[in-house]
């Protein structure tokens, strides 16, 4: 499902790669935690499977697309495999927590009945039923961070990307979007997902990668063995 062979990444006018020779192999549906200290190379990982960057150097296999003969054409093909939470969350703040939904399907051409049966669907998923018409700055920063998450799995993506989405959180609201994140993954979608923090990479007990200096220097299975 994502496979990267040797994969490089200098970025221009930096003498150390970001990246230095990455194998990485996750299978469909698995839920690997990405984790490694400032600058390790996490987010230029992120990017080279959105194709935000290139990588230098090596081989880059998703969903069946090898980047390396991608076609300008075929990145929203691409794009549509793959559903990105971020941080910041990035929610329209004129738009409900329905029409920041909608929004993502309005873009892709869905009728408008279909983005009323659609909609409530992933809004109940995520837990927020009740919670369609408020706006974003009435919610909790758990609840937005979970409209987040719903906006980018309503077009049923192949993969999610949550890159530090719990950094903003308390505890609490934290593990609630985790727990999201689960239940996503239970849907058969492969989560990848990034995180500073330690307790929820304990809990989760799921498959950890560590990256540091731009390598990986350890891949452990839930059960804790190296992979
Ligand atoms: P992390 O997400 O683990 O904090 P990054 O992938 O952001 O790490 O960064 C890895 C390395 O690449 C760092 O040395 C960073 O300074 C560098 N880097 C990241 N993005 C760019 C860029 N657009 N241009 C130049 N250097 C970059």
């Amino acid at each position: 499902m994502i496979l990267l062979d040797r994969v490089t990444k200098t970025y221009t006018r930096k003498k150390t790669d970001a990246l230095y020779r990455i194998n990485l192999h996750v299978e469909p549906k698995e839920f690997v935690i990405v984790v490694g200290p400032s600058g390790a190379g996490k987010s230029t990982l992120l990017k080279l499977l959105t194709r935000e960057e290139k990588p230098t150097t090596g081989k880059i296999i998703v969903g069946g697309i090898d980047y390396e003969h991608l076609k300008e054409k075929e990145i929203p093909t691409l794009r549509r495999k793959i559903g990105v939470v971020f941080q910041d969350f990035k929610l329209l703040p004129n738009k409900t927590v329905f029409e920041n939904v909608a929004f993502a399907l309005e873009i892709a051409g869905y009728s408008n009945r279909e983005i009323r049966h659609t909609v409530p669907k992933v809004l109940n998923i995520v837990g927020l039923k009740g919670k369609e018409n408020n706006y974003p700055r009435e919610l909790s920063g758990g609840e937005t961070q979970r409209v987040a998450i719903a906006r980018a799995v309503v077009r049923q993506p192949k993969i999610l990307i949550a890159d530090e989405p719990t950094g903003n959180l308390d505890p609490k609201h934290a593990w609630d979007v985790i727990k999201v994140l689960e239940k996503i993954n239970k849907y058969g979608t492969t989560v990848l997902l990034t995180t500073h923090n330690q307790e929820i990479v304990n809990k989760l007990k799921r498959r950890v990668v560590t990256i540091k200096d731009g390598k990986i220097v350890s891949d452990k299975a839930s059960g804790g063995y190296e992979i």
